[in-house]
């Protein structure tokens, strides 16, 4: 599982991390209570909002607008779960994105493990500083900078206010507890939702969807949907794909806090929705084989035209070849290899998939499944490069005329 090194953790910051840890049982002594129940997930849900809405969905994404009041309150409140500073947080959830499970993803459970993806990451020594360059849309904001840099602030605050307002079950409960329960909450998107749950759409990460984690991380839970489309205000694409975040966004637009929500293309929702009709009719697996199958047919015939032109251009245009020719020979060569194995893992994962349908019940074949559609979105970027790289040699060797592209 793990393919690249980890950088070194630091002492300071996994120390303070295991105390609050240890403080929260401090609810062992204040004891049980329905008040002290409601003040803990009340806590939880407040921030997880500041949190998904605003670090994530706001200042990551810029999903949608506020005046710099709001803005200002909602950075103040999401800090307040004590998950480092606005900026901090937004501008390492932009690198994820751009390099999701690829070697450069600081989080990633595919590159570095599940525990390094859920929390060794956020305290290690490499990670410490806020990339202003990312972030320069809000680094501008002298107050977000000012707030971003005195990351302490906001927690104490919050803590001494439970504190003075319901005495130790605020501090214990409503505070130590409630921020340990967000961590890994907040965490969970990260790990959990890397590893676990349902792929709808092949992205080219291995981000998932899962109802159970949408109702923990108010929305956040459907992550595959997020990865697939990540500029909509929206994370949950069907009525039923429970966003609690988005609801309140919504509410707040009523009140005329929050403007502009960016919606969700009406394409990627009729594909969601297909994919979800698919799913529970229990026809997904065989619509998605048909469709990669015909899709592949196409592609197949496309590739093997162009082959046939280069191979008949090769000997005149190799003779004179430059470097960049042979450069784009070798992607040809190795794109093409690839495609043969890849397509003999997909035949095996297929027959895979089908015994896990007759012997190994259901846990084991959506597994199996979940293999086959991760090979065919391999399949589908190596079929790209190999055409791509023929398309450049022919065109190379002199006009890629009369060869029409696959519908
Ligand atoms: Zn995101
Ligand atoms: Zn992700």
């Amino acid at each position: 599982m793990t393919t690249t090194s980890r950088p070194r953790i630091r002492f300071a910051a996994a120390f303070g991390f295991g105390l609050v840890h240890v403080a929260a049982l401090g609810v062992l002594w204040v004891g049980l209570s329905w008040q002290a129940v409601a003040l803990c997930l009340g806590s939880y849900y407040l921030r997880m909002f500041a949190i998904t809405a605003g670090f994530h969905r706001y200042f990551a994404h810029r999903t949608y607008k506020m005046n710099r009041f709001w803005q200002l309150l909602m950075a103040f409140l999401g800090q307040t779960a004590a998950q480092k500073g606005v900026l901090w947080w937004a501008a390492h959830h932009r690198h994820h994105h751009r390099f999701s499970d690829q070697p450069e993803d600081i989080h990633s459970p595919v590159q570095k493990g599940f525990w390094w993806s859920h929390m060794g990451w956020i305290l290690a020594d490499d990670y410490e500083e806020t990339d202003l360059e990312s972030i320069r849309d809000f680094a501008k904001y002298p107050e977000l900078v000012w707030l971003d840099r005195n990351q302490f602030l906001a927690p104490m605050l919050y803590g001494l206010g439970l504190w003075l307002a319901f005495s130790w079950t605020g501090l214990f409960w409503g505070f130590f507890l409630s921020t340990v329960l967000l961590w890994h909450g907040t965490f969970a998107i990260n790990s959990v939702m890397h590893v676990f749950g349902r792929r709808v759409f092949e992205t080219k990460d291995t981000s998932r969807n899962s109802f159970l984690m949408a109702l923990v991380t108010m929305g956040e839970g459907w992550h595959n949907n997020h990865h697939h489309f990540q500029a909509s205000a929206a994370q949950g694409f069907l009525w039923w794909q429970a966003d609690p975040s988005l609801w309140l966004l919504r509410l707040g637009r009523l009140l005329g806090i929050a403007r502009d929500l960016r919606p969700v293309p009406e394409r990627v929702v009729a594909l969601a929705r297909e994919r979800a009709a698919w799913h529970f009719t229990g026809r997904t697996f065989e619509r998605a084989r048909e469709a990669f199958d015909a899709a592949q047919a196409s592609w197949d015939a496309r590739a093997e035209q162009l082959s046939a032109a280069w191979a008949a251009r090769r000997g005149t245009a190799l003779a004179s070849a430059s470097q960049r020719l042979a450069e784009l020979e070798a992607a040809r060569q190795r794109a093409a290899a690839q495609l043969e194995r890849l397509k003999a893992d997909y035949a095996a994962a297929l027959s895979a998939a089908a015994a896990g349908t007759r012997l190994r019940g259901k846990r084991a074949k959506a597994l199996a499944e979940i293999r086959v559609e991760e090979l065919r979105a391999e399949i589908e970027r190596t079929r790209q490069s190999l055409v791509d790289a023929l398309e450049r040699l022919v065109e190379a060797a002199g006009g890629g005329e009369g060869l029409s592209s696959p519908a």
